[in-house]
């Protein structure tokens, strides 16, 4: 076994601790929080998503989540059309009866999801009573829980927030005495979560649950004797109902990169009494290997610079990983909501001096974008294309949560994330019009990669 100790972590003195931010409450452009369930119908694998909504959300979900026609998706859409909203239909008999056909036909399920949008027609609707009627009517075969996902007050990832805080007050109490446990919260690919889950296990801490779990029907218990630690920053309510509940946040960075993986797993192996130096022994394979990856790609990214508008509220621990393992030069870090207690380690690491932005007024924050002129822009959809339009180097923030990117394992497909556009600028020109056109092939040579995508 190696003897290596664990990487001390240097704080940048406060770093941005008590950094000034800039608080902007303009226009907004950001995604709806439906698409959360994307990745949460993927992770529970016996939950259903019923959105009750107008046919953009449908078309929305449809075409973010690009299903086959003739796939069984366990999401829908119930559409509230015109005859609902002349008054014509009782919209709560009519979604009785959706949920009683749907839940015939699809016996599997076991947690169904009323999930709000925003034409003001289901907002009126409460679906909270329509969840506890329809929970009353098939307990105890499914639960039937209700949360927002409404674009008006949520960002995208919040969905997941306002999903698991849903489900917060269904897990069970946990037994009298019962010995502390370490909890996972928030959703994670399932390669990573068993990548961390064997570490746990090689670190002697455990039991280890992870919450969502892939069944609904192996809800963790919570209690003051749960220790949790976040694996994404955009859960505040979801922590603060565990919270209700008696347990207890681990503070930490997130785990992105080496440097955030290694303080994330030793905030759990302190408060479960592992040493730093078991800690050093079990992870440093896997560190060292990620050590070296990161190293190779440092050499494109160092001395690049990077502006986050606000989209996914990932973007403080990104920036973080960015700037400490990569060299890259922070212009602007821009947050949907920063929440300082859950972000606290993280501002600590980030070089001072840093301009943090929370909200957005588009306009403003994209004259500052061409202002800064940044190497490589991290936006939302809607930007994006504007932006590639002028000239500049984009990565949709929407694809740092479909990727698979916490732990050490994942630390180099991070880093490639952000090294892949910039390698494919510089493989293009842009000719005195705008337009851009592949640089030429040497004669003979054959292209045969597709450009990505993004
Ligand atoms: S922003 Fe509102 S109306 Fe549009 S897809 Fe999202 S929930 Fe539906």
């Amino acid at each position: 076994m190696s003897t290596a100790t664990v990487i001390p972590i240097q704080a940048v003195s406060r770093g941005c601790s008590d950094a000034p931010v800039l608080k902007e409450r303009g226009q907004r452009e950001v995604f709806c929080g439906l698409t959360g369930i994307i990745w949460l119908h993927r992770k529970i694998q016996d939950a259903f998503f019923l959105v009750v909504g107008s046919r953009t959300c449908a078309h929305l979900i449809q075409s973010a989540a690009g299903v086959m026609i003739f796939a069984e998706p366990r999401f829908a859409t119930a559409i509230i059309d015109e005859r609902d909203l002349a008054g014509l239909a009782d919209c709560n008999e009519e979604l009785d009866r959706v949920v009683t056909r749907l839940i015939q036909r699809r016996p599997e399920i076991k947690l169904l999801f009323l999930v709000g949008s925003c034409p003001s027609e289901v907002i009126k609707l409460d679906l909270s009573r329509a969840a506890q009627r329809l929970s009353t009517s098939f307990n105890p075969s499914v639960r039937v829980l209700n949360y927002s996902g409404s674009g008006i007050e949520t960002t995208f990832t919040q969905g997941e927030d306002a999903c698991l805080a849903s489900l917060v007050p269904s897990l069970p109490a946990p037994t009298p005495h019962a010995p502390a446990e370490l909890m996972v919260v928030g959703t994670l690919a399932d390669v990573v979560e068993d990548q961390f889950a064997r570490v746990f296990k090689q670190l002697g801490i455990g039991p280890v649950r992870f919450f969502p779990p892939r069944q609904a029907t192996d809800l963790p218990p919570v209690g003051p004797h749960t220790r949790f630690l976040l694996a994404q920053p955009f859960l505040a309510d979801t922590a603060a109902a565990l919270e209700a509940r008696g347990a207890q946040r681990l503070a930490a960075p997130f785990p992105l990169g080496v440097e955030g993986t290694t303080a994330w797993l030793q905030a759990a192996a302190r408060a479960f009494g592992v040493s730093d130096q078991t800690l050093a022994d079990v992870t440093a394979p896997a560190r060292e290997r990620a050590t070296a990856a990161l190293a190779r790609q440092r050499a494109q990214l160092a001395g690049k610079t990077i502006f986050f508008f606000p989209d996914s509220q990932l973007e403080i621990p990104l920036a973080r990983f960015l700037s400490r393992e990569l060299g890259m030069s922070l212009a602007e870090v821009g947050t949907p909501y920063l929440h300082r207690s859950h972000l606290a380690d993280e501002l600590a690491l980030l070089p001072e001096g840093t301009l943090l932005s929370e909200g957005q007024d588009v306009e403003k924050q994209l004259d500052r974008c061409r202002a800064a002129q940044p190497d490589i822009v991290v936006c939302g959809l809607g930007l994006a294309n504007p932006l590639e339009a002028e000239g500049m180097t984009t990565k949709w923030a929407i694809e740092l949560v479909f990727t698979p990117i916490q732990g050490y394992e994942q630390a180099p497909d991070l880093a490639e994330l952000f090294a892949r556009p910039l390698v494919r600028r510089t493989r293009l020109s842009v000719s005195p019009t705008g337009a851009r056109t592949a640089t030429p092939l040497p004669a003979g040579a054959a292209r045969t990669e597709a450009l990505p995508c993004n």
